[in-house]
């Protein structure tokens, strides 16, 4: 693509730049590290490199390489590029690296030794792919969980090792290991099937092995651009040298102080190695920030300042100080949504609309109590880049199970629980069941039950289940709701059958399943309150909510998401909730001392704020349908204390123990009481909490507010936890002294206010 003469617009718009980030978008063609901290333009910096090269520099966009983190990213830079320089740039390859990997294994398909209409094995796919190898092998599940042999395949081929290259050194679970990846991938090879990790370690091998195409691709692409260059793992790194070889220039951009994926393999060393691989590399730094108030950088220069080994650098901004950053210590969880949703609403009574606002967390499951206040308060939100807490599949597995109890003849469930876990029962024999079910207009519960010897091998294990179905029923009958749903968790298998999956997802999948636990108990009461049993009406919300429509993508809605999927976005206000030691950081990093990388990702958290940001924790949480008390997130305390405002001061309503409640959850993060914060610390539950001590955002319509002394006529006395409902369906959760935690109708109940 010719130009006559500069494009007069991307020379303007490179004018408008800072010095640092001119020169880097503006740099001769040689190799360059942006490195810089959140928000100081790095995205900007790269996109409006690429315009430069084709609008100033005349580089066609066919010779242009241009790496990013995700999809959306992709899409969102091409339309960026375009409407910059005004020129289509459809023959310029921009995407993640899986998905120029995958295009290129498309074009390549006979050099890569595939055939031509090779199958990407999608992570559920592999795994069960998996699971069929062991049994081939006479290797038993439970001694090896598919879950982490699929982990161990998979690390193999990021760091690029094939089974054949693998050293045999005597030890014989190795051994057992390298036979499953050899069977597994013979598998794949014999059936077309690539992989997650494949795509990148064959696309690697294509170009490193075959001369021809590796002389192809250096010779085109000439420029190599790669974002959030701190989270490229060993094989990217292998690839993109290959592809890079003597001619091509790298334009990294990246900041070490946000590499948050190490437990996919992520190396923050390659931005420390670059130099070496890539001569005469020169750094850039960016210092200037434009996205946050000076408030907010302070905060995160404060708390990232306390890890060590990084790359250094400080953000500053021209802007003013802002607004000081609000924490709000939540009396539980459901006072911190409310408290979201009240200072939502405060928002959008101004300027702001819904996609100005963002609540991000540590873990999955804490979305579910967020999307009830949501709902509640008709505000439409969407889960970026994840499923509603009712639609997710451990949620839906867990509730089908409850289902059959009440209902054997609800097909849908009986189809999700038969063989969720694996129970031996074949797709012939369900096609059967279904064929008989069809032909009888019946179900597949009476099917099942009267099909009897002509299942053949499968009778047995379907018997099995039934009976499993009917001893759940007969034992949970009587029992509160929650411990039904937690007795069905365990029973099923569930729990087993997710613990086994081991890593980051099965351990939210395993939260989820305690959350679900949390939610059924938010439905117990009396069941002399309504009609309807706490089963039924528990099973009908799920059903409801998870059959709300989720705002679709581009609608104007409220963004709820994990901190780690927040990595390069941005948001007028920003929630940062669950601000607890044990959930934040979590006692897994804890544990397994990736406290800094934890501090990472309360960074990445911080810095997605530009103008409001608002932490929360809550005093009193519900873990696996138990009450836990929590103490504020050590992160909350490493942050400069001059720029917090606690929106709720509490004297004399909390009592600071500074040691370690015994059934607190979390490691306690191992800080200690300053005297910035006289009412901070590990908090100790008194249940003098009174009603004039709760804010606003805790009103109980009705007049009573969380955490308010009220009397009962037959329970006696005791505090308000939580409310749920509206109107004349109002429900009250109260922990009575001597009676217990109840739920009671306001309407009915006759409170006295104390
Ligand atoms: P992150 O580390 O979170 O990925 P980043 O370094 O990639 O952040 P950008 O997202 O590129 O930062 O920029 C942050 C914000 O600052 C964006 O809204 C961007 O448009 C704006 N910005 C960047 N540079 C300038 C500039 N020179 N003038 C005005 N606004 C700018
Ligand atoms: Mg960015």
């Amino acid at each position: 693509m010719q130009f006559e003469a500069p494009n007069p617009e991307v020379v303007a718009l490179v004018a408008a730049l800072n010095p640092a980030q001119k020169e880097a978008v503006t740099a001769p063609p040689e190799h360059r590290l942006v490195l810089a901290g959140a928000g100081s333009g790095k995205t900007r910096v790269l996109t409006h490199r690429i315009a430069w090269l084709i609008a100033v520099e005349n580089v066609s966009p066919h010779s242009i390489l241009a790496v990013t983190f995700t999809n959306k990213a992709a899409s969102e830079m091409r339309g960026r590029i375009e409407s910059l320089i005004n020129v289509p740039v459809r023959t310029m390859w921009v995407g993640t690296f899986h998905g120029i990997a995958h295009r290129m294994l498309r074009l390549h398909w006979k050099e890569a030794r595939l055939p031509q209409n090779f199958q990407i094995l999608d992570a559920d796919d592999q795994q069960r792919l998996v699971k069929r190898v062991l049994r081939s092998l006479d290797l038993p599940d439970d001694k090896w969980p598919p879950k982490m042999v699929t982990g161990y395949i998979n690390g193999q081929k990021e760091e690029g090792r094939r089974p054949e290259a693998m050293q045999d050194q005597g030890d014989y679970a190795q051994r057992q290991l390298a036979r499953v990846y050899s069977a597994y991938q013979q598998q794949c090879e014999a059936n077309g099937l690539v992989d997650f990790a494949e795509l990148l370690l064959r696309a690697h091998e294509l170009c490193r092995d075959n001369p021809q195409i590796q002389a192809h691709y250096r010779n085109r692409f000439r420029h190599i651009l790669v974002d959030e260059f701190q989270d490229t793992n060993t094989l990217q790194y292998a690839w993109l040298r290959v592809l890079a070889g003597d001619r091509g220039v790298l334009f990294a951009v990246g900041d070490d102080d946000q590499s948050i994926y190490s437990w996919r393999g992520a190396k923050v060393e390659h931005m420390m190695r670059l130099g070496h691989d890539f001569p005469g590399l020169e750094v850039i730094r960016l210092e200037q920030n434009y996205r946050s108030t000076g408030t907010i950088l302070k905060a995160a220069n404060g708390l990232i300042s306390r890890n060590n080994g990084r790359l250094g650098k400080n953000l500053w901004t021209e802007d003013g100080e802002g607004e000081p950053i609000q924490l709000y210590a939540a009396f539980n969880e459901y006072d911190e949504a409310e408290f979201v949703v009240n200072k939502m609403k405060s928002h959008l009574d101004g300027r702001c609309r819904y996609v100005d606002l963002a609540v991000l967390y540590r873990s999955n499951a804490q979305s579910r109590v967020l999307e009830e206040s949501l709902i509640r308060n008709r505000i439409p939100y969407r889960i970026y880049g994840g499923l509603r807490f009712f639609e997710r599949m451990e949620v839906k597995d867990a509730l089908a199970y409850l289902r059959l109890t009440t209902s054997r003849d609800d097909d849908n469930s009986f189809e999700r629980a038969v063989n969720t876990p694996a129970r031996g029962i074949g797709a012939t024999t369900l096609e059967r069941l279904r064929a008989l079910a069809r032909e009888q207009g019946t179900s597949l519960w009476k099917v099942a039950q009267e099909a009897g010897a002509a299942l053949g091998r499968s009778h047995g294990n379907l018997k099995q289940f039934l009976d499993l179905i009917d001893g759940l029923a007969r034992d949970i009958q009587d029992e509160p709701l929650s411990k039904m749903m937690e007795t069905a968790i365990e029973r099923s298998g569930l729990r087993e059958h997710y613990k086994k999956e081991k890593g980051e997802q099965a351990e939210s999948r395993l939260e989820n399943l305690d959350e679900l636990i949390n939610a059924a108990r938010g439905f117990e009461r009396p069941a002399e309150d309504e009609g309807i049993a706490p089963l039924d009406s528990f099973l009908a919300h799920a059903a409801l909510e998870s059959g709300e429509r989720q705002a679709g993508e581009g609608e104007d809605c409220v963004q709820l998401m994990t901190l780690h999927s927040a990595k390069g976005l941005e948001f007028p206000i920003v929630f940062l909730v669950g601000m607890e030691n044990g959930l934040f950081p979590h006692q897994r990093a804890v544990e397994e001392g990736s406290l800094e990388e934890e501090r990472r990702l309360c960074y990445v958290g911080i810095t997605r704020a530009r103008k409001q940001l608002y932490l929360s924790y809550a005093e009193v949480r519900r873990v696996h349908g138990v009450e836990q008390i929590g103490s504020p997130s050590m992160f909350v305390r490493e942050i400069p204390p001059e720029y917090i405002v606690e929106t709720r001061p509490r004297a004399g309503i909390l009592r600071p123990t500074f040691s370690q409640p015994s059934r607190s959850y979390g490691s306690g993060g191992g800080y200690s009481p300053g005297s910035n914060y006289p009412s901070r610390g590990g908090y100790d539950r008194t249940p003098s909490r009174t009603a004039t001590s709760a804010a606003t955002a805790n009103d109980v319509p009705g007049g009573y507010k969380l955490g308010a002394r009220v009397r009962h006529a037959k329970f006696g006395e005791g505090t308000i936890l939580t409310f749920d409902g509206d109107g004349d369906r109002m429900r009250v959760e109260v922990r009575f002294r001597e009676a217990g935690t109840k739920w009671l109708m306001l309407a009915q109940a006759k409170l006295e206010a104390l």
